[in-house]
C-alpha cells in the first residue's frame, strides 16, 4: 500500500505528538510545517519543512505541487493568517482538511477573569486592576502595552521580543512547561497584581492559571480567534481516528 502523506501545519505540542504517531505508523507518511520563527524549535520526527508558504496561493501551489491525503492544521488556537490559508488553500485544491485544537481553559472556583476579545481590549483593561503586570501573551502581543508608562510589566517569552516594547519592563526568556510552585515564586517575587494571558488552553502553560487563583490576581483572559469552518478535533487520538476514517472511505484518496 501507498503510504499516505499528511501535512501537519505545526508549532504545538499536539503537532508533535500527531507528527510521532504519523511517523511511527505504517501506511503512513508526514510533513510537519513550522514557521521558523524559534530559533531553537522542538523538532518533531518525519520530513520538515520551515518557513512561511506565501499566503493561501503559497500553500495551495504547495499541495499541487506536493500531493497529500490531507492537511492537518494544528496550529496554536492564536495562529489565525496560517489557519486563513489552510481553509482557503485546501478547499482550492480539494484537499481535505482537519483541525486539531485542544479546548481553551475554564474558570474554575476562586479565579477572577476578565474575558476579553482581543489584545487590545486587554490593554485597556488592565490599568484599572493593578501597577505590576505579568504578560504572558507571547513576544506578538507585547506593542499593544508599550504605550503604558505608568505600569511596570514582567514578560516572559521564548525569544526576545523586538519593538514597540513597554518602557518598564522586564524580560524572563523561558519556555514551558511551568510548575505551579515556579509560577507562585515567579508571581511572588515580581509582585505582580495582574496576569494577562491568551486562552491557549492546555496543560503546558496553566500553572499560571492556579498561582494565580491561589493568590487571587485577576486574570485579563484574551478570548480566541473565531473557529475556522472546518472539522474540529481537540486530542491527537481524535485526529488520528479521522485520518484513518477518511482513508477508509473511496472519497479519501490523495487529493492532486
Ligand atoms: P499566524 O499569524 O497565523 O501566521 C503568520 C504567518 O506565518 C502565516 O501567514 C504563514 O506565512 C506563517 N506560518 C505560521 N505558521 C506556519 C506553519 N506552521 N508553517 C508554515 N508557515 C507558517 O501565526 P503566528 O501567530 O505567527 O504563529 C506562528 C507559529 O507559531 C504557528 O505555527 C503557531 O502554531 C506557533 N505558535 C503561535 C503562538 C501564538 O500565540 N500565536 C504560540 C505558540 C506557537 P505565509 O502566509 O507566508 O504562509
Amino acid at each position: 500500500m501507498t503510504p499516505a502523506r499528511v501535512l501537519v501545519l505545526g508549532g504545538t505540542g499536539e503537532a508533535r505528538r500527531l507528527a510521532g504517531a504519523l511517523a511511527g505508523r505504517l501506511g503512513w507518511e508526514v510533513v510537519s510545517s513550522l514557521a521558523g520563527r524559534v530559533r531553537d524549535p522542538v523538532l518533531p520526527p518525519g520530513s520538515i519543512r520551515i518557513g512561511g508558504f506565501g499566503g493561501a496561493d503559497g500553500l495551495a501551489r504547495w499541495l499541487g505541487e506536493h500531493p497529500v491525503h490531507a492537511v492537518v492544521d494544528a496550529t496554536h488556537p492564536f495562529a489565525a493568517r496560517i489557519t486563513e490559508s489552510a481553509v482557503a488553500a485546501t478547499a482550492a485544491r480539494g484537499v481535505p482538511l482537519l483541525i486539531l485544537r485542544r479546548p481553551g481553559w475554564r474558570a474554575r472556583a476562586g479565579d477572577v477573569w476578565h474575558r476579553v476579545p482581543d489584545l487590545a481590549a486587554a490593554a485597556a483593561a488592565v490599568p484599572a486592576l493593578g501597577r505590576r503586570i505579568f504578560l504572558s501573551t507571547g513576544r506578538g502581543g507585547l506593542a499593544a502595552f508599550a504605550d503604558h508608562d505608568d505600569r511596570w510589566f514582567l514578560v516572559r517569552a521564548v525569544e526576545q521580543p523586538g519593538p514597540p516594547l513597554p518602557r518598564r519592563m522586564h524580560l524572563v526568556l523561558d519556555r514551558g512547561p511551568f510548575t505551579r510552585d515556579g509560577e507562585l515564586a515567579l508571581l511572588r517575587e515580581h509582585r505582580i497584581d495582574v496576569l494577562v494571558t491568551k486562552d491557549s488552553g492546555g496543560e503546558m502553560t496553566a500553572a499560571k492559571l492556579d498561582a494565580a487563583r491561589a493568590l487571587a490576581i485577576p486574570v485579563v483572559m484574551v478570548d480566541r480567534p473565531p473557529a475556522p469552518a472546518a472539522p474540529t478535533v481537540v486530542t491527537v487520538t481524535d485526529a488520528l481516528r479521522w485520518l484513518e476514517r477518511r482513508r477508509a472511505t473511496p472519497e479519501g484518496s490523495p487529493a492532486r
